[in-house]
This record gives structure tokens, sequence and C-alpha cells, in this order.
């Protein structure tokens, strides 16, 4: 009977009913690296693929069309037949990508709300500080022609 190998998935004459390798040497990989073989033979997540998988599940969003798309951009960067500018370039589109997730997350959460008032109240807290700065210039103005030292600005 013609059988597909459980390790290497060629095709081979099954001596008997369950033969289930097309070779000893198949036979020996399959125990040496257990029952997963099959699925072994698949590249590895790795670190990136990793952090963003990890990432996109926190933010609800790994069964979301754009969380796939990060994914399948990380997969595509650890990939070692990627060239360096198309790293690069994936890079950036997985960064895009990670930010209309992040933004989607501060909208469509409601428990996020809280988090989004606490940027806003930091980005509030910046301008404040930025104001303060200008005024502290405007103790000090540079240049004297300009009562309201604002020249620099
Ligand atoms: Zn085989």
């Amino acid at each position: 009977m013609i059988r597909d190998c459980a390790v290497c998935g060629e095709r081979y004459t099954a001596q008997n009913s369950r033969s289930t390798y097309c070779s000893d040497r198949c036979r020996k990989r399959n125990q040496r690296s257990g029952a997963t073989t099959v699925t072994s033979l698949e590249p590895k997540p790795g670190p990136l693929v990793t952090v963003t998988a990890r990432h996109l599940s926190l933010a609800n969003a790994l069964d979301t069309p754009a969380g796939q798309l990060a994914l399948l951009l990380a997969w595509a960067m650890e990939s070692p037949y990627e060239s360096g500018s198309g790293v690069a370039a994936l890079s950036k589109e997985l960064t895009r990508v990670m930010q209309i997730i992040e933004g989607e997350q501060v909208t469509r959460d409601p428990l996020d709300e809280l988090q989004a008032r606490r940027v806003r109240n930091g980005r509030c807290g910046l301008a404040s500080a930025v104001a303060s700065s200008r005024q502290k210039l405007n103790e000090y103005p540079t240049t004297s022609g300009d009562p309201e030292g604002n020249a620099g600005f």
C-alpha cells in the first residue's frame, strides 16, 4: 500500500498496515524528537513573534485582521530569507499596525478609558511644563527688543 511518511512526508510503499515511516532513519528521527515531528518541521516562532503574539493577546487583538497582519509581519521579519532593507520596511509596517491596534484598544475598551485619560493628562502635564519653561524663558529674554520674549518660538 502507498502511504505518506509521518516524518518526511515522502510517499512510500508500506510493508505492513501499521507502518508510518518510509525508512528506519525517519522512524528513529521521530522517536528522538517525539510525536510532534510533523509540526516541529515548521519554523518555530522567534522572540519577535512570541512578544508580538503576547502583546496582541493582551490587547484582545489576536483575532482581528490587524492582529493577524502584525503576526504575519513579525513572522516575515524573522524569516532568514528577508534582506536587511526588507526587515526595515517590515518593522516600519509592524510598528504602524501595532500603533493602530493600540489606538483602537484605547477607544474600544471602556476599561482602558482610565488609562487613556491618564495619557491625556500626561500630555496636559507636558503642555503645562512647556508653558512654565516658556515663562522662565520670558524672565530672561534673549532679544531685548521683544517684550514678550517669544522670538525663539
Ligand atoms: Zn520518511
